[in-house]
């Protein structure tokens, strides 16, 4: 209902020509907003998970409108710089991609370099030395593909009792009971893709042929390099894609990133980014110590002067955004019609504001 009634007022707001007055307005230059993309489809990944893959067309489409709309696309690290001295460049933005597939480099990237617009790659790592599927969402992506079977119980899979893979929920239950198993039985990297296998198998489905097509793979050292040496930022994202709670794990996910990033990559990164957006006030310190000089949230919203510059908000595209929320969001109208303060978010500058 509420989304109803705000994707109504942003309807009126762009028909009155409210977006471009918010755009060009004295509040919007003082903020930035950063997107946040996850994966472009190399195949069909957005009709499994359409909160996550975006086509490569529509992508396509919303730079397209930045370029229309004048906006400035800059460098993240340059634009929180400018963010803080309050020297922003009207109508900024800035482009940052998660997790650093493989799709980033077959995808994005000649997307990017056909506009000439700087991205950050907040880049994991794990994956990327092993050069595998990623397990969970492989497992999900692999079920999804037999969406109109069930799948036979297998004691090597761990998989007790039929499970029913027409519904969302079937599925869900299959994945959570093969990483039940891959945690019970305690599977190596190597052990968990063998299972993969063996699932791909079951289903009748070509597993070599998925893993040499790099669906759900991080990008390679390699790659990562060359991403680099092409002008793309590659920044912090865990090793692991975790939080651990445990501050000596926590920095220690930062610290396996950075090495990685530093070898493949040639420089430094000091830039963070929350794995799926999960972060705890206690992490703030943390970063510090690690001498982070930003980390953003998936909180929707512009970042401001007076936005911790660990906790920065980001707006997630996705293709389920009608391409005038997108526009709505560019102007700044998005953020004053949705705005309401992250209850994270606003713990954490209290707590700040005490120690
Ligand atoms: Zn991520």
């Amino acid at each position: 209902m509420l989304r109803t009634m705000k994707l109504s007022a942003l309807r009126l707001l762009k028909n009155s020509g409210a977006f471009a007055r918010v755009r060009d307005s004295r509040w919007r230059r003082q903020r930035l907003l950063i997107l946040c993309y996850h994966g472009v489809s190399l195949e069909d990944e957005h009709e499994w998970r359409s909160k996550l893959y975006i086509p490569p067309e529509i992508l396509r489409e919303r730079f397209e409108t930045l370029r229309q709309g004048g906006y400035q696309v800059l460098p993240l690290g340059e634009a929180v710089e400018r963010l803080y001295k309050n020297e922003l460049p009207p109508r900024s933005v800035v482009l940052t991609f998660d997790d650093g597939g493989y799709d980033f480099y077959r995808q994005a990237s000649p997307i990017l370099r056909e506009f000439a617009y700087p991205a950050t790659v907040y880049q994991t790592t794990y994956y990327s030395d092993y050069a595998r599927p990623i397990f969970g969402v492989a497992a999900s992506y692999l079920l999804w593909k037999r969406r109109d079977g069930l799948l036979q119980p297998s004691p090597v899979l761990g998989l007790r009792e039929r499970m029913d893979l027409r519904s969302e929920q079937g599925r869900k239950q299959a994945v959570a009971a093969l990483e039940q198993f891959c945690l019970h039985e305690n599977l190596t990297g190597y052990q968990k893709n063998d299972l993969l296998e063996r699932l791909a198998q079951l289903l009748g489905l070509d597993y070599s042929a998925f893993v040499a097509r790099r669906l759900l793979q991080i990008m390679r050292p390699e790659e990562i390099a060359e991403m680099a040496r092409a002008g793309f930022d590659i920044q912090l994202h865990t090793h692991r894609h975790r939080t651990p709670l445990d501050e000596t794990l926590f920095r220690k996910e930062i610290t396996d990133n950075r090495q990685r990033i530093v070898e493949a990559s040639g420089r430094t990164p000091t830039h963070f980014c929350y794995p799926s957006g999960h972060y705890e006030t206690m992490f703030v310190p943390w970063l510090e110590m690690e001498g982070i000089a930003s980390a953003t949230t998936c909180d929707p919203a512009l970042a401001s002067p007076q936005s911790h510059p660990l906790l920065l908000p980001r707006f997630v595209d996705t293709m389920m955004q009608p391409l005038y929320v997108f526009e709505a969001w560019l102007s700044g109208a998005g953020h004053l019609v949705s705005a309401r303060r992250p209850a994270a978010a606003a713990r954490a500058s209290e707590q700040t504001a005490v120690s």
